[in-house]
């Protein structure tokens, strides 16, 4: 399975099916991993707002956000998150990561496909 990023707003019109977490998955799905609209699952892998703001306002450097978020990375994987992630897209082609970030900007949904991209799936 392809896990890629996109952003939101953009995502967003292409109309494509979000991840369910009752029903079956096929094909391409999107999860969104916002602070501000994650739900379910998808909050699970969200950044807090405290370290949106802080990167926002530069209190906080990209060096500590990234390392804040590997532990909210390592708790939602030890908390099973990731295999049941990796469960609810056993029949997808690819999951989307979205978040508001535009392309090729630094942005949490770039670690996160990474470190699942390394995951046993
Ligand atoms: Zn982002």
């Amino acid at each position: 399975m392809l896990i890629s990023r996109a952003q939101l707003a953009r995502a967003k019109k292409l109309k494509l099916p979000k991840l369910s977490e009752t029903e079956p998955n096929t094909g391409t799905v999107v999860l969104d991993v916002t602070a501000k609209f994650g739900v379910g699952i998808g909050k699970l892998f969200a950044p807090t707002w405290q370290m949106v703001m802080g990167v926002k306002s530069g209190e906080m450097s990209l060096a500590a956000y990234a390392a804040r978020y590997r532990d909210i990375y390592l708790a939602a994987r030890a908390s099973g998150a990731v295999q049941r992630l990796f469960d609810l897209t056993r029949d997808c082609e690819e999951l989307i990561l979205l978040c508001f970030c535009s392309d090729g900007r630094f942005c949490h949904t770039l670690l996160l496909a990474a470190w699942l991209r390394q995951e046993p799936h």
